[in-house]
Order: structure tokens, then C-alpha cells, then sequence
């Protein structure tokens, strides 16, 4: 693979990251992660916005310019032939001798992107099996809504699920579901969807966001608002949605059977129209 650091394509084997890097010692560092379908970056638009967003939150001061951003993606598509499969992007407050102090401001970012094939990315078969969710407490940091790269509790979250025999980890706080590990969390009662309302306790979704506006524009019910695990056990259909999996049934929680047990007709329309519309919209 060809790999994006600081400027420079590499060789992946002769990309290198200092051991002072920020990001390395503090998790001090942000992420975005966009699909390609067909050569072509899905919904890239959104996530340089929060990128840009993650960023802000987090004072980090370095001008990235979007654009070349954007070009810095393409490249990667073109050099590593990438025709189906995502882009990993990170940049981190730099390299600094350690202090819990953020560096001066004038300190480069350390920024690497690279690029993962999965070819199959949206023939994903698991769109017709569904998949199977467990629950764990919410234990992560209080501002999820910054894209960071502290994924060790998520990451527990999906070893948890592993040795259940699941799929993904929903995680539960005060009753409610907050979001999956690793994407955004609904369920479907009666032909309403219903997935959590913005705040800090979630990840603000790219495709959250797309999903929800085309449901509305289907003339779908949406509501945004917390529900209960017990909600989610009575629910008709429920998914997931993230840039890696776009929208994923959820066929059983804790192993219980969510609806018939089968991928609900809402979800499949919902993933055919948002498949569908960001091909088109793709660059
Ligand atoms: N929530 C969390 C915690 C995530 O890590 C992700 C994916 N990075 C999402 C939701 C889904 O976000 P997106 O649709 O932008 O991929």
C-alpha cells in the first residue's frame, strides 16, 4: 500500500511516526473514516466538516485545508487502485516532548491517511442476515461527540461481543442506548424510527445524518430522542448506520429477537435509497 504522511506518499513499510507523537502518548488526536464505492469517496463533504469540527473542540490550531484534503483522498484512491473499501485519515497535535501541557501552537500536526481494500463493502452480506447486538454499560469519556481516536473502551466494547458469539456491542447509559461502538443506534416502532438526539453523549454521524434527511424526504416518521433497552427488546426492526457499514439490520439484542427475527422491510428500503443516493452524489 501507498500511504499519506506529512506530505509525503510512502511505501506503508516507510511511513514512521515519532514516539512523542501526541497522538501516541494522549490519544491526543482526531480521526474520520469515508467509504469509496466505485472509486469515488462517499459523502466526503461531511466528514471534512467534522473533521474540521473534532478539531475545533479540541483547540487544535492547525490549518488543514480541505481541498487539499480532498485531493490527498484521490490520490490515495488512484495510487492504491481503490475501487471499493475506506480511508482512514488521523491527524494528532504533533510531536512534543511529553507534558500533559498542549505544545505551542506553531508544533506541525502529524497527519496520515491510508487506505483499506474491502471489496464487497456494499454487497455486505450480512445486510440480509442482520446482525447480533450485545449491550455494555456506556463507560467512555464524556464528549463523544468529538471524533478522537480513544477507541479502547469501544474496542472492549466489540471483544465483549466476540465472546458472546455477536456481531457489535450497543452501549446503555441511565437506561438508554446511546450508540454502537463503532455507529449510530435506531430502532423502528410502528413505522416511527427513532434514533438519539444530538448532544455530547453521542458521535454526531455522517451517515446518520444523510439516513435521517432521505428518511424524512421518503416520508418516513422520524423521531430523535433516547429509548430504552426495554424499547429496543419491543421494537419492530432495528439498525445501525456508520460510513463502513452504511445501514445494517439488527436482528437480536442480548439475544433476544428483535421483530420476526429477520431484517425489517424499513431498514432495507432505508440502505437501497442511501446506497442509491450517495453513489449519485459521490466524487
Ligand atoms: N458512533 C461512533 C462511536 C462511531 O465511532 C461511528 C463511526 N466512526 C459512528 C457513530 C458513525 O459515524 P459515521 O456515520 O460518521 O461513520
Amino acid at each position: 500500500r501507498t500511504v499519506y504522511v506529512n506530505g509525503e506518499y510512502l511505501p506503508e513499510d516507510q511511513a514512521k511516526v515519532s514516539v512523542f507523537d501526541r497522538g501516541f502518548l494522549f490519544a491526543d488526536g482526531v480521526y474520520e473514516v469515508t467509504s469509496v464505492l466505485d472509486g469515488k469517496l462517499i459523502d466526503f463533504a461531511g466528514h471534512a466538516k467534522r473533521l474540521q469540527r473534532s478539531m475545533d473542540e479540541l483547540d487544535m490550531k492547525a490549518a488543514i485545508d480541505m481541498d487539499d484534503l480532498l485531493g490527498i483522498h484521490r490520490e490515495l484512491v488512484v495510487r492504491n487502485d481503490l475501487s471499493e473499501g475506506l480511508i482512514y485519515l488521523q491527524v494528532t497535535r504533533g510531536a512534543a516532548d511529553r507534558d500533559f501541557l498542549y505544545p505551542a501552537e506553531d508544533t506541525p500536526p502529524t497527519i496520515v491517511l491510508f487506505t483499506q481494500a474491502k471489496p464487497g463493502l456494499a454487497a455486505n452480506p450480512m445486510a440480509k442476515t442482520g446482525m447480533k447486538i450485545v449491550t455494555v454499560p456506556d463507560r467512555r469519556w464524556g464528549r463523544r461527540d468529538i471524533k478522537t481516536v480513544q477507541l479502547l473502551y469501544p474496542s472492549m466494547g466489540k471483544m465483549a461481543a466476540k465472546a458472546q458469539g455477536a456481531d457489535d456491542a450497543w452501549m446503555v447509559e441511565d437506561g438508554a442506548v446511546t450508540e454502537g461502538t463503532s455507529n449510530n443506534a435506531y430502532i423502528v416502532k410502528d413505522g416511527v424510527i427513532v434514533t438519539r438526539h444530538l448532544g455530547e453523549e453521542i458521535l454526531h454521524g455522517i451517515t446518520r445524518k444523510a439516513v435521517l434527511a432521505l428518511a424524512r424526504e421518503a416520508q418516513m416518521k422520524v423521531e430523535e430522542r433516547a429509548f430504552t433497552l426495554e424499547e429496543a427488546l419491543q421494537a419492530d426492526e432495528a439498525f445501525i448506520t456508520s460510513a463502513s457499514s452504511f445501514v445494517m439490520p439488527v436482528v437480536s439484542i442480548d439475544g433476544e429477537t428483535v421483530g420476526t427475527g429477520k431484517p425489517g422491510k424499513i431498514v432495507g428500503r432505508l440502505r437501497e435509497i442511501y446506497l442509491e443516493e450517495m453513489r449519485k452524489a459521490a466524487v
